[in-house]
C-alpha cells in the first residue's frame, strides 16, 4: 500500500463531488482514488475515471452499467452497478478514508457502510447525520471511526475545535443567513411567495434551500446536525442571525472564551479541510479582507420565524425517528409552497401536524429511519389533500 490516503468518492458528479475532484486533482502525491460513484451522470463519470485512473467506479442507475464499462474496459477500471454496490466497495483495503457526497436518503446506508468497513468518513451528505444521527454517530463511536464534517456550518465548530478536544463546550452559537424575511411582520409572511423570496431555480433541491433558508428550517436543521456530530445538549445550541455569510457558527468554552473560524463563503475550504485535516493545504480562494466588512452584525432571529426552528428543537429533544420525520414533512410541505398549493406559513404548519401525528420510534435501526421517512411523506401528502 502507498503512503497516499486511499479515497473513495461518492457522488463524485456533483457539486461537492465535483469539487473533491479538483482538490485530489490539485495534490495527486497526497490522494489515491481507489472508488468513483455515480447515479447517472454517465459522462462525467467516465471523464473523471479516465483522469483520475481509479480502481473501481459505480454507477447506480443500471441502465447505464453497460455504457460505462465499455468506456472504461480498456483503461481497466471495474465497473459495478446497483446501490448496493455503493456499500460493497467501501470493504476494499485499498479504501481509507470515504467522502460521502451523494444527495438524499441514498447518501445513508453508504455512511453505515463505510463506518462498519471501519473506514475514515468526510460527510457531506446531509441526511447520515440530519436523519440517522443517533444511529451514524453511535456506530462511528463503537467503530473507532471519525467523522469529518464537509457542511461549512458543521466544518467552522469542527475547526473551531481543533486542539480543543479536551475541552468542554459551553455552547455552540450558529448563524442564520439574514434573508429577505428577517423584518416582515406576520400578516405578509402567510402572502409570501417564492418570487419575494428570490428563488427562480427550476431545481427543487436549490429551491428548497431557499425556502429552507427563509423560514428558519435551515437552522433547526444545522442544530440537528451540531447536536449529533458535537454530542450537544439541545440547551447548548443558539441561533443568531448573521449579516454576512463570513462566521458560519461561535464556540465558546467553559472559561467564556469563543472561537470563531471565518472565510469567505468557498464550500472548497470545508471539503479540503475534511479530506486533510489535521493537515491545511494551499488555495487559491480569494481571502477575507476584514476592511470590507467594518462590522460583522448578529441579532436574535425574527421571532415570526420561529416556528420551524421550534419543530427542530423538538425534535432534538424527543430524538428517535423525529427529525426523519420532521425532514420528510418537510420535503413535502416545500414542495407544496413551490408548485402554489399551499402558503409559505402552512409549511411549518404541516412539519408541525407531521411531527407531533407520527409515532416516535426510539433508538432507531436503519429501517425504522426508512419506514418512518415514507410514513412522514405519505401523512403530509394526505394531510395536504
Ligand atoms: P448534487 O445533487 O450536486 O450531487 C449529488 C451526487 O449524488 C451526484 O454525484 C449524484 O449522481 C449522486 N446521487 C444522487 N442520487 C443518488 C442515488 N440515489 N444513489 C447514488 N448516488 C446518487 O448534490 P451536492 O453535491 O450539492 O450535495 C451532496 C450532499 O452534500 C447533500 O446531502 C447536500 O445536502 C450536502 N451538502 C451540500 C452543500 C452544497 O453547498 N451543495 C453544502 C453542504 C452539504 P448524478 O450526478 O449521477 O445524479
Amino acid at each position: 500500500m502507498s503512503n497516499k490516503k486511499g479515497l473513495a468518492i461518492l457522488g463524485s458528479t456533483g457539486y461537492i463531488g465535483k469539487q473533491a475532484i479538483e482538490i485530489v486533482a490539485t495534490y495527486p502525491d497526497y490522494f489515491d482514488v481507489q472508488v468513483l460513484t455515480a447515479n447517472r451522470n454517465t459522462d462525467l463519470l467516465i471523464e473523471q475515471a479516465l483522469k483520475l485512473q481509479p480502481n473501481t467506479v459505480v454507477v447506480v442507475d443500471e441502465a447505464e452499467y453497460k455504457k460505462v464499462s465499455e468506456a472504461l474496459w480498456l483503461a481497466d477500471i471495474h465497473v459495478y452497478t446497483g446501490k448496493e454496490a455503493l456499500s460493497q466497495v467501501l470493504d476494499s483495503g485499498e479504501v481509507e478514508f470515504v467522502l460521502n457526497a451523494i444527495s438524499g436518503f441514498a447518501g445513508i446506508a453508504p455512511t453505515i457502510a463505510a463506518i462498519n468497513a471501519k473506514k475514515q468518513v468526510a460527510l457531506a451528505n446531509k441526511e447520515s447525520i440530519l436523519v440517522a444521527g443517533e444511529l451514524v454517530t453511535n456506530l462511528a463511536h463503537q467503530k473507532g471511526v471519525n467523522i469529518y464534517p464537509v457542511s461549512s456550518q458543521q466544518s467552522s465548530i469542527f475547526q473551531c475545535l481543533v486542539g480543543e478536544f479536551h475541552n468542554k463546550i459551553e455552547k455552540i452559537y450558529l448563524t442564520a443567513k439574514e434573508g429577505p424575511l428577517q423584518n416582515i411582520d406576520a400578516l405578509h409572511l402567510q402572502k409570501v411567495t417564492k418570487e419575494e423570496l428570490c428563488i427562480y431555480s427550476t431545481s427543487f433541491m436549490a429551491a428548497k434551500s431557499g425556502i429552507d433558508s427563509a423560514n428558519m428550517m435551515r437552522a433547526g436543521f444545522a442544530a440537528i446536525e451540531a447536536k449529533w456530530l458535537f454530542n450537544l445538549k439541545p440547551s447548548q445550541i443558539e441561533i443568531l442571525v448573521h449579516k454576512h455569510s463570513i462566521i458560519d457558527s461561535l464556540v465558546q468554552f467553559e472559561d467564556g472564551g469563543i472561537k470563531a473560524q471565518m472565510t469567505l463563503p468557498d464550500m472548497r475550504q470545508p471539503i479540503q479541510f475534511a479530506l486533510t485535516y489535521p493537515d491545511r493545504f494551499k488555495t487559491d480562494s480569494p481571502r477575507l479582507n476584514f476592511t470590507e466588512y467594518p462590522e460583522l452584525s448578529f441579532k436574535e432571529p425574527n421571532p415570526i420565524l420561529l416556528k420551524n426552528l421550534e419543530l427542530a428543537f423538538y425534535a432534538l429533544e424527543k430524538g428517535g425517528v423525529s427529525a426523519c420525520v420532521l425532514n420528510a414533512a418537510n420535503d413535502v410541505a416545500v414542495d407544496a409552497f413551490l408548485n402554489q398549493k399551499i402558503s409559505f406559513t402552512e409549511i411549518s404548519q404541516l412539519n408541525n401536524d407531521v411531527l407531533k401525528s407520527i409515532e416516535v420510534i426510539k433508538n432507531p435501526v436503519y429501517d425504522d429511519y426508512l419506514g418512518s421517512d415514507y410514513a412522514a411523506r405519505q401523512t403530509t401528502l394526505s394531510l395536504l389533500k
